[in-house]
């Protein structure tokens, strides 16, 4: 039943076995007030013009809402632990008009029965943070998670300093991730994990019902959806910061903006994250990590591939390997497209590794790099006049020439598979700082409108591609 607001949750979730999730309310909060309102999420998922504060800041429930938080484990920097929602609900799914469900979740709603030593809060910077680069990943077209408003709570949270408190509502096609199964292998219950794989192909890949090996081939589609998305990130230069396995998804959707940043300079060994001090989640470690993870997935998934270990094991490993030519082709395919390439020549991957490690020796800025090559302009590029770049270049017109396509569709390729502008770091900590310290959200708000559309090439994104100032490198990013 649809509310008068447009509300329309359902609780599908809920009916897993009561081991996956514990019931529990968001704390109430002192004076609720929305700070910033998805519209367009709101209209697509048949919310309108809802602008509750009350209900995004976790103090009134929606009609059919049933709050949780959800059990799951994970490797966190490869050493396991259990884990579950320590400052999140799910106050249902929402079913939007058009049939689709999403969750619907509250982030720093106060402590869970999986708090451990949380306080449960947010604070408002990584939470206007999470909700600009959730979004700009959406504008690029990467499968993310995304952000429908932002409430301060008025109440202050002790970090560091006394913070602002706020709460991120976050919509996702769910929330069932690689931990999701680590927690239900743990069980050590048959009938639970089967429950958990039956619910995840329903919601997901309904599809694999049909194939001869429902299970394995549920796995399958996970590594696909998790390569493709791996090989986006890579394209657009985009660092998570922390690959564990409870922040991977079933759906194949990028969730978790914690300590993530785009990449300037183009340094394959880039880590943003100040907690990562051996880089494990270093931007060139990004595929590898995938098919880690994707092998503690293939482990709790064992016994549903077959009851003979041995035999299960085979079938794991053979499903297992796809994920490395996946992701392969799906990255060699989209640099073909952001170098204009729209045939397939034996010489393309050399030619495209002579790119990067001309732009590594040059410390070129790698969105900017591909956007001058898009705009016909490599004087504006660090390696323009230098001789390496120069010989490149000439190899890659050439190699344009052979092609004999317009030179209208390489354009038109090119702007379609190199963003203008990225969530450039100092674009966002100035926005943030406008909005945390005097409560201006004129910035946020001008940002996200350019971030919707990247590769608008528009004149009004050309202050917004402009590198930072070097005295603010290196960039560093802290868990919020
Ligand atoms: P993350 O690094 O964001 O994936 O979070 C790892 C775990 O820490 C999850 O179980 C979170 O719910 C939990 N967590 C993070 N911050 C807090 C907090 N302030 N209070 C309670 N739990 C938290
Ligand atoms: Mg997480
Ligand atoms: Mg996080």
């Amino acid at each position: 039943m649809t509310t008068e607001k447009g509300w329309n949750l359902q609780n599908s979730y809920t009916e897993l076995p009561d081991s996956f999730y514990t019931k529990t309310n968001p704390t109430d909060v002192e004076k609720p007030e929305l700070v910033l309102y998805n519209e367009g999420l709101a209209k697509k998922l048949g919310l309108g013009a809802n602008h509750d504060p009350g209900i995004f800041g976790g103090r009134t429930l929606p009609e059919g809402a049933e709050p949780i938080a959800q059990a799951y484990a994970g490797h966190q920097f490869g050493h396991f632990t259990m884990l579950g929602d320590g400052r999140a609900v799910l106050l249902g799914e929402q079913v939007t008009p058009g049939g689709k469900r999403f969750d619907i979740q509250l982030k720093g709603i106060g402590r869970t029965p999986f708090s451990r030593g949380g306080d449960g809060r947010a604070t408002l910077g990584p939470m206007l943070r999470e909700y600009i680069i959730s979004e700009a990943m959406h504008g690029l077209g990467i499968p993310t998670n995304r952000s429908l408003a932002v409430a301060l709570t008025g109440e202050y949270v002790q970090r560091e300093d006394l913070l602002p408190g706020a709460v991120l509502t976050r919509v996702a096609s769910s929330h069932l991730r690689i931990g999701t199964f680590q927690y239900a292998a743990g069980l050590q219950d048959h009938d639970q994990l089967k429950a958990l794989a039956d619910y995840a192909i329903e919601r997901h890949y309904p599809e694999v019902r049909d194939s001869s090996h429902p299970y394995l081939a549920f796995f399958e589609k996970v590594i696909e959806q998790q390569a493709a998305l791996i090989a986006q990130w890579q394209l657009v230069g985009f660092i998570h910061g922390v690959m564990n396995t409870d922040n991977m998804t079933i759906s194949g959707e990028t969730i978790d903006y914690g300590p993530c940043a785009f990449m300037d300079t183009y340094d394959p060994e880039t880590v943003f994250s100040s907690i990562d001090r051996q880089g494990r989640y270093a931007y060139m470690n990004q595929p590898p990590i995938g098919a880690w993870n994707l092998a503690r997935f293939a482990e709790t998934l064992l016994p549903l591939f077959d009851e003979n270990q041995e035999k299960a094991v085979e079938l794991a490993q053979e499903a297992h390997a796809k994920y490395e030519k996946i992701y392969y082709s799906q990255w060699l395919e989209g640099m073909r497209k952001k170098l204009g390439m729209m045939t397939e020549e034996a010489q393309d991957e050399p030619l495209i590794d002579d790119l990067l490690e001309i732009m590594k020796n040059n410390k070129a800025d790698y969105t900017q790099t591909f956007r001058a090559l898009t705009l016909g302009r490599p004087d504006k590029t660090i390696m323009y006049g230098k001789s390496a770049f120069t010989n490149w270049h000439k190899q890659w017109k050439a190699r344009l020439e052979r092609q004999k396509t317009s030179e209208n569709d390489v354009w038109d390729l090119m702007k379609q598979s190199n963003p203008s502008i990225i969530p450039r770091n100092h674009r966002v900590e100035e926005a943030l700082e406008a909005a945390v310290e005097n409560g201006d959200y004129q910035l946020v708000e001008k940002l996200l409108s350019v971030l919707a559309d990247p590769y608008a090439y528009s004149k009004e994104q050309e202050v917004y591609a402009e590198l930072p100032d070097p005295s603010t490198q290196p960039y560093r990013t802290f868990c919020g």
